[in-house]
């Protein structure tokens, strides 16, 4: 038994992840007053899928995600195909676990049948470090409380972050859609459950069945008038449609099955090395929102819940603050990275017809899964130990 007092605020993905794998008590405040039934789709690599499997999760993800069978890049234009990477066995055999399309709110659901109870309704307003304990104090009428660690797991509008440092943003230029859409309405695509990416000038469409859907994302060029990051702002499927002009029918399939879709601002960040204020740290988006074009957003969450729960496990309140500065060392050299690696990636899939574009179709069409090994057969307890 711990004889440390742990606050979580923000009940999402990393904080239920974290209590989740922790093991031990922890106190966990989420201002929703329950949760969620909203949010599309999910990547899980095997860098997380491997987390959520120690939890014991493998045989529900079985039942409720899609284990995704390839990664197909085509054309925006012919929809001809440019690269096909085979996941399903191989990736198992390499990773040791599948690699899944899971609908948030049924991977959220799943983590909070392995947390302990969550706090709702109580939405936090401030954090203080006091030396020895934090305080928290809440918008709804909830007495202050004090603990002897804070964790930020609020999610990229993170209040606890405002103790920490400023969020420096700078809009990317491009909104992001999302929509969820039921599978028999474009069951002739998916045969196989497979992620298919359209890439062309200026933007791309991601697609890939999670369970009985299919979850679909795609970016558009926009002014710097409309910033919002939101999960439940709403977009328009015509505005959608028209930005895809010219593209593939086969995505113009997708998007004519979609009742509504969300609009969401895509704003950069900076990579930071600074996640820790004396006892209070942030995790997942909290800590570094990333551009979601290498899928790592919700896999680095995981990964941070992970390595944090080994690093605090069997501490005591003296050891906070050391511990928690071992693990920023380690976390933010490997989440800088992946950050870069994203922004590069939202480039290249970009680029406009010409050699640039030939050159990465080449590079593509050539590529194994082996290369991805520094990012999807990374063990986050293993490395914070080590
Ligand atoms: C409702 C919702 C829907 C989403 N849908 C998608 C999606 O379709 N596709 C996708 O790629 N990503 C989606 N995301 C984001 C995705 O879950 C995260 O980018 C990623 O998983 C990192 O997880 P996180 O735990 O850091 O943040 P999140 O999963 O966003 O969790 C943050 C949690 O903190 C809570 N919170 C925020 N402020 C406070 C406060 N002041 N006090 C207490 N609690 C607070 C939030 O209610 C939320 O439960 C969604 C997030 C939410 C909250």
């Amino acid at each position: 038994m711990s004889e440390l007092s742990v606050a979580v605020v923000g009940a999402g993905i990393a904080g239920l992840t974290f209590a989740a794998t922790y093991g031990e008590a922890c106190s966990l405040y989420e201002k929703a007053p329950a949760a969620p039934s909203i949010g599309c789709g999910l990547q899980i690599a095997p860098n997380a899928a491997r987390v959520l499997h120690s939890l014991g999760l493998a045989e529900e993800l079985g039942r409720r995600a899609t284990k995704l069978q390839a990664r197909e890049f085509r054309r925006w234009d012919t929809g001809a195909t440019i690269a096909c990477t085979q996941l399903g066995a191989s990736c198992e055999r390499l990773f040791g676990t599948p690699y899944y399309g899971v609908r948030r709110s049924d991977l959220h659901h799943m983590l909070l049948r392995r947390a302990p109870a969550v706090r709702t309704g109580q939405a936090v307003t401030s954090v203080a470090d006091q030396g020895e304990k934090v305080r928290i104090d809440f918008s709804t009428g909830h007495p202050s409380i004090e603990h002897d660690i804070v964790i930020g797991a609020d999610g990229i509008g993170s209040v606890v972050r405002n103790s920490v440092r400023p969020d420096n943003t700078v809009f990317s230029g491009q909104v992001i859609y999302r929509g969820l859409i039921p599978r028999d309405r474009v069951r002739h695509l998916f045969d196989e459950p497979k992620a298919v990416i359209w890439v062309g000038p200026a933007r791309h469409f991601v697609c890939y069945p999670v369970g009985e859907f299919v979850s679909f994302s795609a970016s558009v060029p926009a002014d710097d008038s409309w910033e919002q990051e939101s999960w439940t702002a709403p977009g328009s499927v015509n505005a959608l449609a028209e930005a895809y002009i010219g593209w593939s029918r086969d995505l113009h399939a997708v998007i004519g099955a979609a009742d509504h879709v969300s609009r969401w601002a895509l704003v950069d960040r900076e990579p930071v090395d600074e996640w820790n204020s004396g006892r209070i740290t942030l995790i997942g988006d909290a800590a570094h929102p990333m551009l979601p074009y290498a899928a790592q957003g919700a896999n680095q969450a995981i990964e941070d819940a992970a390595a944090l729960a080994a690093a605090l496990r069997g501490r005591g309140a003296q050891q906070v603050p050391s511990a928690l500065h071992r693990l920023m060392r380690v976390r933010s050299e490997r989440v800088g990275k992946i950050q870069r690696v994203s922004r590069e990636l939202g480039m290249t899939l970009h680029l406009p017809d010409g050699p640039e574009q030939i050159a990465r179709d080449t590079a593509m069409a050539t590529s194994s899964l082996t290369e991805l090994t520094w990012l999807w057969g990374y063990e986050p307890d293993k490395a914070i130990t080590a």
